[in-house]
């Protein structure tokens, strides 16, 4: 890579001296789309932010027909704090934010300014992720109902991870992401998630690489056999669970596991005493992320279910 494809976002506008986020910018030497990669939307979810990291400083424009743009990570004052789920200036989540407001608080203009920046006048975008600090995570991909459904259903089978979940619209448990801008912006998109807890392990990087490598073949932005998609179970959307009740959370199953409706998925007891509440499957599916640390206050979020088994 030469180092005149590292370009960087000034935006002034952020309080403390603004934000000044450096990104990968290469334009090949033949025609072809413009994909768009960025991580660290969740600045520790580190094997996300290490893959496109990774990725960006691999291109070699002489490969690339069209442009890949590769930004690792997003959300860099959440990178610095080692903050999980939130930017530290506002403790809003940069993924229920987007498509921003130049006039609300910091995740706000961030936001409206990476989907200026990033998403507007792409053609494909990935936006890679892991469990946070205190999540377990199976691997998936994930894209939103819209009218670019198909094609963004097709990034998630070229990513190759064993799991693809659809968000339906009428039962988005995720608003504000940079997948349902995409969508609504008409440019195909989607969510991988590989990685957890986070911890940089070596497997779940090459995970999202083999992903992204796949998908640039896919759509012709980088030369090469595209893999055909492995044996994928594919969902129709989630339930989230959420525990009524502050207290010492104790999961009964781990992720990737299917299970059955009614079966206990885990429990939320005292500190000091017993059970205060079990938390069963409401219908069949398979934990895609599942909350690791026992600590959840009230309304907490402690899993994904992802419906059905993915068996059609
Ligand atoms: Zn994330």
């Amino acid at each position: 890579m030469s180092s005149s494809t590292v370009r960087w976002l000034a935006i002034d506008e952020l309080p403390d001296g603004g934000l000044k986020i450096p990104y990968v910018d290469v334009r090949g030497a033949r025609d072809g789309p413009h994909l768009t990669v960025v991580a660290g939307v969740h600045g520790t979810e580190y094997t996300s932010i290490a893959a496109v990291r990774e990725f960006a400083l691999s291109l070699d424009p002489q490969q690339v027909s069209g442009r890949i743009t590769a930004v690792p990570v997003v959300n860099l004052p959440a990178f610095w704090a080692r903050s999980p789920f939130v930017v530290p200036a506002d403790g809003k989540n940069l993924n229920r934010s987007f498509p921003g407001d130049p006039d609300g608080s910091y995740a706000e203009v961030l936001a409206h300014h990476l989907l200026q920046a990033f998403l507007t006048g792409s053609d494909y975008l990935l936006d890679l992720h892991a469990g946070d600090l205190p999540e377990a995570l199976e691997p998936f991909a994930m894209y939103e109902e819209s009218a670019v459904q198909a094609a963004s259903r097709g990034l998630a089978l070229a990513y190759g991870l064993g799991h693809v979940v659809r968000q339906s619209t009428a039962e988005r448990t995720v608003a504000g992401s940079t997948c349902s801008a995409a969508a609504d912006l008409g440019i195909p998109a989607i969510v991988a998630e590989s990685g957890q807890n986070g911890l940089m392990e070596r497997s779940a990087v090459d995970r999202h690489l083999a992903g992204l490598t796949n998908v640039a073949r896919s759509i012709g932005v980088l030369p090469g056999d595209t893999l055909p998609p492995p044996v994928v179970c594919e969902h129709d959307g989630w339930h989230w669970l959420r525990t009524p009740v502050a207290g010492w959370w104790e999961p009964a199953v781990p992720v990737g596991v299917e299970v059955a409706a009614g079966d206990l998925l885990g429990t939320v007891s005292e500190i000091c005493g017993g059970v205060l509440a079990e938390v069963r499957a409401p219908e069949a599916g398979v934990p895609l992320f599942l909350t690791t640390s026992p600590a959840v206050l009230a309304d907490g979020l402690l899993l994904g279910l992802a419906r059905g088994t993915g068996r059609t």
